[in-house]
């Protein structure tokens, strides 16, 4: 079988399409409007963009009702609920304190005790209103801003995979810079699609223990699967600690925030999380690393059908803790590696499985 790849620079990364079949030429029409549909979701969403609704509710929310179209006020709607159904740890109003810490500009700084209480006052999805009568949206307190980063880029795989669809494609794989995938349906010669999550490859000596704590590592060594899923008709997220960090004293700060503190999480080194839909799955990855482990239950309960993993510090820093909640067939085990250096998905070549 034969696979065409298309490919288009948005969101800050590289949005990626597969589809099985060839020539080339029988689906770039409809692989080119999935990936313009990605540009315009970008347009709609992006705070970068003076142009877009995003920008204009930053600018105009604390002080007067922003109107929006259907769409936009459907996602946010949906941010909120996830915000709820996270108990706060996927919050799209945590800029903020992202800024303070410099993930936003690259200036990274320790913040001091006050500035952060500060930052994080301006935080909480509770804050945002939404009224449905007419699609507004208005802020409680002064200073805040959303920034949907955390949540887009799932949102804009949904958007392509629509347009997919809607042209009676069955079986096709996109993924943003492979942290977070959508699969329709399965290649044709295959029950689904398989993608591999994997672990970390063994300590270097003389690594830097800084970077080993966050699970990083300068040296890339050999990696192994942590397990391989089986995709079809769903997506999987992936995020990890390491996506961003920066070193302060020797110490590793990442760049996923626990809205409840205002600080970066420092336990749980690595979500991973397969759910019916690109958006959910990508908000939900960022939570479940501020959750951790402990967070699995209720998200399970939420979700019916979710399938997690998660890679943690024990609490010694000796190992790594492994937990997943239906992946590789057995539920909520947890196994120990050795303390690690980095872990990311990787997609197995449609052609081999391999
Ligand atoms: P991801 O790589 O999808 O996990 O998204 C991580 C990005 O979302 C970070 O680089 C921040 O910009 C933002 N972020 C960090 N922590 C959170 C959080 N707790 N809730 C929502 N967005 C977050
Ligand atoms: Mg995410």
């Amino acid at each position: 079988m034969n696979f065409i790849r298309f490919a288009r620079n948005a969101m800050g990364t590289r949005f990626e399409l597969v589809l099985p079949g060839e020539p080339v030429g029988t689906f770039r029409a409809v692989a080119e409007a999935a990936l313009d549909e990605i540009d315009r979701v970008e347009a709609q969403l992006s705070r970068y963009r003076s142009t877009s609704q995003v920008a204009h509710i930053n600018a105009q929310a604390a002080t007067t009702h922003v109107k929006v179209t259907p769409e936009l006020f459907a996602l946010l709607q949906r941010a909120k609920l996830l915000w709820v159904q996270t108990a706060g740890a996927f919050d799209i109003t945590l800029g903020p304190v992202l800024h303070l810490w410099g993930f936003e500009n690259g200036r990274l700084h320790l913040p001091s005790a006050e500035q952060l209480a500060n930052a994080c006052a301006l935080v909480g999805m509770d804050a945002v209103e939404l009224n449905e009568a007419d699609l507004t949206v208005q802020f409680a307190r002064a200073g805040m801003w959303i920034d949907l980063g955390g949540i887009g880029k799932g949102y804009a795989i949904d958007a392509a995979v629509a347009v997919l669809r809607e042209a009676g494609v069955s079986s096709a794989f996109i993924h943003a810079g492979t942290s977070t995938i959508f699969a329709l349906g399965a290649p044709p010669d295959a029950n689904a699609w398989k993608v591999a999550i994997l672990g970390p490859p063994e300590p270097q000596a003389g690594g830097d223990t800084a970077y080993t704590a966050l699970g990083c590592d300068r040296q890339n060594g050999p990696r192994t699967a942590l397990c391989v899923a089986e995709l079809r008709d769903n997506a999987l997220s992936v995020s990890a600690v390491w996506g961003r960090y920066f070193l302060i004293d020797g110490r590793a700060y990442g760049h996923i925030i626990d809205p409840r503190t205002g600080l970066p999480v420092q336990n749980t080194l690595l979500g991973a999380v397969i759910c019916q839909n690109a958006t959910e799955a990508d908000a939900l990855s960022t939570a479940l690393v501020v959750l951790g482990a402990g967070g699995m239950h209720n998200l399970a309960c939420a979700y019916p059908g979710i399938r997690m993993l998660t890679v943690a510090n024990s609490t010694d820093g000796s190992k790594l803790c492994i937990s997943t909640v239906g992946l590789d067939g057995r539920t909520a085990r947890c196994r120990e590696l050795a303390p690690a250096a980095s872990v990311a998905v990787r997609m197995l070549s449609p052609e081999t499985g391999l």
